[in-house]
């Protein structure tokens, strides 16, 4: 089977930017180590399932190895609920052959099209951030393949710095190739859901702080738009795994996933579908329509993915693409900083169609772990004339919070600012330049944050 390679143009989610790359195929392990061997490129990046949103996983200068088909799993140990995959496994895949044996993810971000590769290297965190941690914690151990070809079993015993170096560490250390994961038990797919309306920021994350307790999962959908009074106006949504005691009769399959209706978005909008004047009159409505209402069964689908039912949705920003502005606020101050960032923005009339706020639990070891114990918001902002300025406007507004961006939604932060805001960097390249002293492993995020020099 040939190593050769297809030389693509290539994007994360948010298709920016678009590169050509030289993307590798791999179908075996023995691939995969030959690719890396024959150094036919100066460097290489992995690239899982594309859903990090900028740069994170191309390599404009060198080649992007896709997981896809490096995806079988490899053991599962019943009692314990420990899965053991190799890292292109989606968790899509593991919900479909798990769920209905009583497993679910520990934790998930907002898709499931995500390989496990990829939830590690970004040490991903989901609704519950603030009771569980993020992925990194419920991974046991995993399989690293060096650029020098060895391969090194880490975990938080064994090659330990290597292990918080990698979690969260997008890929520069090396390439997973297996991982042992703790599964979730759970007696049905759904999840018991209180919707509460917030009237503003202040009420919606007094009310996080005052019963996400009682929550596993706990996430916010923010009128962005919404100024005055009513700045950060939001609808709370958080549940609990409901066990099978607690469905109707007429569930007859506590375990069995949902069906739902697929759609695709079959083209690109133009440009000006999604604007102040669209998204504002979305905003109302869905405001407007929401009652508050406690206990609602939601299957797990409906409730963790509910843009997952919409193929190609990312489409709806049309052919300029968009950047996913994720950032992290300290408790401290966390506040006011969401409120200037949202005033800012109001003021900008750039509309985010989406706008998700969560609560953090405490920070996570993984030395580029993006959690810091407080708050965080997402905003997606199609790409536009003016964007960048504005962008790197709200990190400094960030950073003077003591905040950061998350580096798995990253397309344009300024290498200053990340240096400012995540102080481990200095360990991570510690660390990197023993793993990887040629430097084999880049990529064009890693180029643009002076991560990495070539
Ligand atoms: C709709 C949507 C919702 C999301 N919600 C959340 C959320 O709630 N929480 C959250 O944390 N994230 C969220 N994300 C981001 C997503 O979870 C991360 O970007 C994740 O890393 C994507 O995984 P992937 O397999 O697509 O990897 P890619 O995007 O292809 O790659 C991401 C990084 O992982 C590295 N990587 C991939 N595979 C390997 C491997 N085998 N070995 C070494 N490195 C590897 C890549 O080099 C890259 O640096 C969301 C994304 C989307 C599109």
């Amino acid at each position: 089977m040939s190593q050769g390679f297809v030389t693509q143009p290539l994007s994360g989610w948010g298709r920016f930017p678009v590169e050509q790359c030289k993307v590798y195929r791999p179908e075996s392990r023995r691939q995969l180590a030959n690719i890396l061997e024959s150094c036919e490129q100066p460097s290489f990046i992995s690239y899982g399932l594309g859903r990090s949103y900028g740069d994170a996983s191309l390599n404009s200068r060198g080649g992007v190895v896709r997981h896809t088909r490096l995806n079988r799993f490899l053991a599962f140990d019943a009692q314990a609920g420990v899965l053991e995959c190799e890292a292109g496994v989606s968790l899509a895949e593991i919900i479909h052959y798990f769920l209905p044996r009583g497993f679910f993810l520990p934790v998930t971000p907002g898709t499931k099209f995500v390989t496990v590769g990829g939830a590690i290297a970004a040490d991903v965190h989901g609704k519950n951030h603030h009771q569980d941690g993020t992925f990194g914690n419920f991974v046991l151990d995993f399989q690293l393949l060096k650029s020098d070809g060895e391969q090194l079993s880490c975990s938080s015993n064994n090659n330990s710095e290597v292990f918080w170096a990698t979690l969260g560490g997008m890929g520069l250390t090396g390439v997973i190739l297996s991982a042992r994961i703790k599964l979730r038990p759970v007696t049905s797919a759904w999840v018991l859901v209180d919707y509460q309306k917030a009237t503003n920021l202040e009420d919606a994350l007094g009310r996080m702080t005052e019963s996400d307790v009682r929550y596993q999962y706990s996430v916010a959908w923010i009128d962005c738009l919404a100024t005055g009074r009513h700045t950060g106006r939001a609808i709370l949504m958080r549940g609990n795994h409901a066990s099978a005691n607690e469905l109707p009769a007429k569930i007859r399959r506590p375990l069995a996933e949902p069906s739902h209706a697929r759609w695709t978005v079959p083209f690109s909008f133009p440009s000006l579908a999604l604007n102040s004047i669209t998204v504002g009159t979305f905003n109302c409505l869905y405001y407007g329509s929401h009652r508050n209402s406690a206990r609602q069964l939601v299957d797990f689908e409906k409730f963790f993915y509910p843009l997952d039912a919409i193929y190609h949705w990312n489409r709806m920003y049309g052919r300029r693409g968009f950047v996913q502005y994720q950032v992290a606020l300290p408790l401290e101050g966390g506040l006011e900083g969401l409120k200037e960032l949202l005033t800012r923005l109001a003021r900008s009339r750039r509309a985010s169609f989406l706008a998700v706020l969560k609560r953090f639990g405490k920070s996570d070891p993984g030395l580029l772990s993006f959690p810091i114990e407080g708050y965080t918001l997402a905003l997606d902002l199609p790409v536009a004339s003016g964007l960048i300025p504005l962008l790197h406007e709200l990190d400094r507004m960030v950073l003077n919070y003591g905040g950061r961006i998350y580096l798995a939604k990253d397309a344009v932060m300024t290498s200053q600012t990340f240096a400012a805001m995540y102080p481990n960097l200095g360990k991570f390249r510690a660390i990197k330049s023993k793993l990887d002293p040629h430097g084999l492993l880049s990529s064009s995020q890693a180029r643009r944050l002076g991560i990495v020099e070539r």
